[in-house]
């Protein structure tokens, strides 16, 4: 079971709605916005982690931090995530994994890194089924190594020009942000992307946990997305 780690809805909304009025603004640099964002969801994702741990303690639950199947977590994302997509798209595009080896065990917060995955391959199937590239598969693969464990997933949406990179990264930015009208909020139906927070936050996870995550978009080819996990004995926070 995992623990949730993504914004409550409605903080996610009131959260945009203010950043939108704060880019809107010309004597704000989005740069700063975006490094104060930053901090801020460090330092709430740092919170969010001693309270989980202490929690797991004092039920007597094993440490949030254990051994954590990477592949495994994938496996379960790519369904999770495909299922999602079918009640919001008719056509969904496959998602082709491979891991070598087929079980890469590493010390790691599993559910940070199944928002992180979430997150991206969310991306993969809007890019895919926004340029009708349905019948395409998106391409995960898991790799183990001596100093990290890394995790590419390989899209052939439409991609994105490279100097618009910084951009798609900031807290709040979507290149078809979602407008939430009553409608949606009363049917409670489910959104899918829009709210500009997968990128930043996935980012922020796996940096808080020592990692690093690259993107390589070619405008008209899709995207490629590099998840590298550190091979340490000991997680530590990293800021
Ligand atoms: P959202 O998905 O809510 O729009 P994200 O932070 O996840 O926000 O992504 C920000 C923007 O980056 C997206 O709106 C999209 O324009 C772009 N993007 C992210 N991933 C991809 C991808 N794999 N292919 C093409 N564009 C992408
Ligand atoms: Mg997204």
């Amino acid at each position: 079971m995992h623990t949730c780690v993504t914004l409550e809805p409605q903080m996610e909304t009131e959260l945009m709605n203010g950043l939108q009025g704060l880019f809107e603004d010309p004597f704000v640099e989005p740069e700063e916005v975006n490094e104060w964002m930053d901090s801020f969801f460090l330092t709430r994702i740092s919170i969010q982690t001693l309270i989980m741990q202490h929690t797991a303690m004092v039920r007597q639950k094993p440490s949030i931090v254990r051994n954590c199947n990477v592949s495994g977590v994938v496996r379960k994302v790519i369904n999770d995530v495909t299922s999602f997509a079918s009640d919001v798209y008719s056509d969904v595009p496959e998602i082709e994994m491979t891991s070598t080896p087929n079980n890469i065990v590493t010390p790691y917060i599993s559910s940070y890194l199944h928002y992180v995955i979430t997150e991206l391959l969310k991306n993969s199937i809007v890019a895919h089924v926004t340029s009708e590239r349905s019948e395409t598969p998106v391409e995960v693969r898991v790799v183990d190594g001596e100093t990290a464990t890394t995790i590419k997933i390989s899209d052939q949406g439409a991609g994105f020009p490279i100097d618009k990179l910084p951009q798609m990264m900031y807290f709040g930015f979507s290149s078809d942000p979602v407008e939430i009208c009553e409608e949606i909020e009363l049917a409670g139906l489910p959104i899918f992307s829009g709210f500009g927070y997968g990128l930043p936050m996935a980012r922020l996870y796996i940096k808080y946990l020592g990692g690093s995550l690259r993107i390589l978009p070619v405008e008209n080819l899709g995207a490629d997305v590099y998840v590298y996990i550190p091979k340490t004995k000991a997680l530590t926070e990293s800021f």
